[in-house]
């Protein structure tokens, strides 16, 4: 699958009751019947919900992803869900690596690798997620904790198809903080420069922006180059919000 730009995944992350969340996506199909545009767009709804809002979504073209999976297949494993899991409720993604698990789960490089590979080999995209703390970015060591990572967690046979690159500097994530759109730009292509260089193809592969994107910032986020899209976190819970930021990177 080769992503139509501008690929806007939303990461509802542990938000969501049943009603809520079959609401919000009615109202986003809803949005998208009334104006299609181009583009690709995805929700990352929690994993009990995935089955219901797979019945509501249907084969049509928001895409339904996980927001992490084992890097095993099946087994004693209590707690987490497979990729293979993940592909059989109707996922066609899934995001590895967010912050919230490397930090919050101890999760290393090595082990988001695995489930990138877990991943692809279920049939599902990952969305690889990197990016650096406050105390990094404030010692100028962003490029550098960034190609760490990349190193670390990137599949050696990723392709565009199978991978999308997510940056989200930890800082920027739930605070309405975001990187000035010269350190955005600095940053992504060096991103670009790195993929080329670490994968074939690595110059079609998408890498979005993550980290306090909303509705007011997103046209000017989304039109830097070398940013393919946005993951987005707290705006995803508003079905007209979210919609606002995908028409927004139309326009941009
Ligand atoms: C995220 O957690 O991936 C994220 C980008 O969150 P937010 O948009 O709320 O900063």
């Amino acid at each position: 699958m080769v992503f139509a730009t501008p690929v806007v995944i939303g990461n509802w992350k542990m938000n969501g009751l049943r009603a809520d969340g079959e609401a919000r996506v009615r109202q986003l199909l809803d949005l998208r019947r009334a104006q299609p545009g181009a583009g690709t767009l995805g929700i990352c709804p929690p994993a009990t919900l995935l089955s219901p809002i797979a019945a509501i979504l249907g084969d049509g073209d928001i895409l339904l992803g996980g927001q992490d999976c084992s890097s095993e297949a099946k087994g004693a494993r209590t707690g987490d869900i497979s990729a293979p899991m993940l592909q059989d409720a109707g996922c066609r993604l899934v995001i590895v690596g967010h912050s919230e698990r490397r930090l919050g789960h101890g999760e290393s490089d090595g082990q988001v690798r695995a489930k990138a590979v877990a991943a692809a080999a279920a049939g599902l995209v990952a969305i690889l997620c990197i990016g650096e703390t406050e105390d990094q970015w404030a010692a100028g060591r962003t490029l550098e904790v960034l190609d760490r990572q990349l190193e670390g967690s990137l599949p050696e046979r990723a392709t565009a198809e199978s991978l999308i690159l997510a940056y989200e500097p930890v800082w920027a994530i739930g605070t309405g903080r975001t990187p000035s759109a010269e350190e955005i730009a600095r940053t992504h292509n060096h991103l670009r420069a790195r993929l080329e260089q670490l994968i074939r193809g690595g110059e079609g592969l998408r890498i979005l922006y993550g980290g306090s994107v909303k509705a007011a910032n997103a046209g000017e986020i989304l039109a830097i180059d070398h940013v393919d899209g946005a993951l987005v976190g707290g705006a995803s819970l508003d079905a007209a919000a979210f919609w606002a930021i995908y028409r927004a990177g139309q326009a941009a």
